[in-house]
């Protein structure tokens, strides 16, 4: 078993991004600009906004957070994105999601101007991403793409199975591993809730992506010998042997797989980094109108 150490990569690529920044700068560019938008206090949308802060600081980016409370209007959640699509110092923004109910997550990533969609949500970016052309793809997936080209894990013609169907990872994960690229060209099969035979199915599997929500799900027996094992599941559980009361599972059952496997990523310090990499990348490709050329 050998470990995908997505923290080392993630260190890797932002020492990369913060190069680059200089250059730009020195040159007499603009610093690249990311803007988020946080509604209410939820402790793990603030957690995932403070990382992303974290990261521009880190890379030389400016960032902006902009926060409304938990009965803001929709109307005025729409007015503060209109202004950023129009705002020039703002390459790319987010919004952090899920909003509170009485707000619609699809009309508010719909009225993100897709150029500045680092997020990748918007419809317009999926659309073009699932037919090649150049697009915002969404972090998560993009920073599966970038590990297993990071580490040359061989895709073509290789079987990968998906578990999970998610609009944010499962299904433009699978795409991506299908599409006509390197990585890419493996035969995907996705799987979900209602999968009959989950088991057989991910046993044929050459590469295995976890990407459901249900700690330590996946075991050893549902894993061919030397499959490389990507593990997108984040679980926040209790624990008496952490500072902070809480670790983090992911949807495989680690010790027990990472004797089979061929590759394996860990969790915490796998897919996690490089998904807040990815958003550092797209709003380096924003800045650089590298996307959408004006
Ligand atoms: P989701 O919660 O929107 O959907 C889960 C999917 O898993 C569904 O499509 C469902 O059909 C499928 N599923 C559920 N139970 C199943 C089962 N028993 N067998 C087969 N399929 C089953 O998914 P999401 O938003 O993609 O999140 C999945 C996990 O990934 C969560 O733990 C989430 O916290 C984590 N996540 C991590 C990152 C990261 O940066 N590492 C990013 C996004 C999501």
């Amino acid at each position: 078993m050998k470990i995908i150490d997505g923290k080392k990569i993630a260190n890797d690529i932002k020492e990369e991004i913060a190069n680059e920044v200089k250059q730009i700068i020195e040159g007499g560019g603009k610093t690249p600009h990311l803007a988020a938008i946080i509604v209410g206090h939820d402790g793990a949308s603030e957690t995932y906004v403070g990382h992303k802060e974290k990261a521009c600081t880190q890379v030389g980016f400016n960032s902006t957070v902009l926060r409304f409370e938990d009965d803001v209007a929709e109307d005025t959640l729409l007015r503060r994105v209109h202004e950023l699509n129009e705002d020039s110092d703002i390459d790319g923004f987010i919004v952090q999601l899920p909003l509170p109910k009485h707000i619609s997550d699809q009309k508010i990533i719909e009225a993100i101007a897709p150029k500045k969609d680092v997020d990748g949500f918007h419809p317009v970016n999926l659309g073009r991403m699932v037919i090649g052309l150049p697009a915002y793809i969404s972090a998560t997936p993009a920073g599966i793409m970038e590990l297993i080209e990071r580490y040359n894990i061989e895709t073509s013609g290789k079987e990968v199975v998906v578990i999970g169907r998610s609009n944010i990872v499962g299904k433009p994960i699978s795409i991506l591993l299908a599409q006509k690229t390197n990585p890419g060209n493996a035969t995907v099969t996705i799987t979900h809730s209602r999968t009959k035979n989950l088991k057989e199915v991910v046993s044929k599997a050459d590469i295995v992506i976890a990407a459901l929500g249900n700690a330590e799900f996946l075991t050893a027996d549902m894993v061919k010998e030397g499959a490389t094992v990507i593990d997108v599941g984040i679980t926040r559980v209790k624990s008496d042997k952490t500072k902070s009361g809480w670790k983090l599972l992911g949807d495989v059952k680690f010790d027990e797989v990472a004797e089979k496997a061929g590759w394996i990523t860990p969790v915490p310090g796998g897919v996690g980094p490089m998904t807040i990499v990815s958003l550092l990348q797209n709003t380096l490709k924003a800045s650089k109108r590298e996307i959408y050329p004006e």
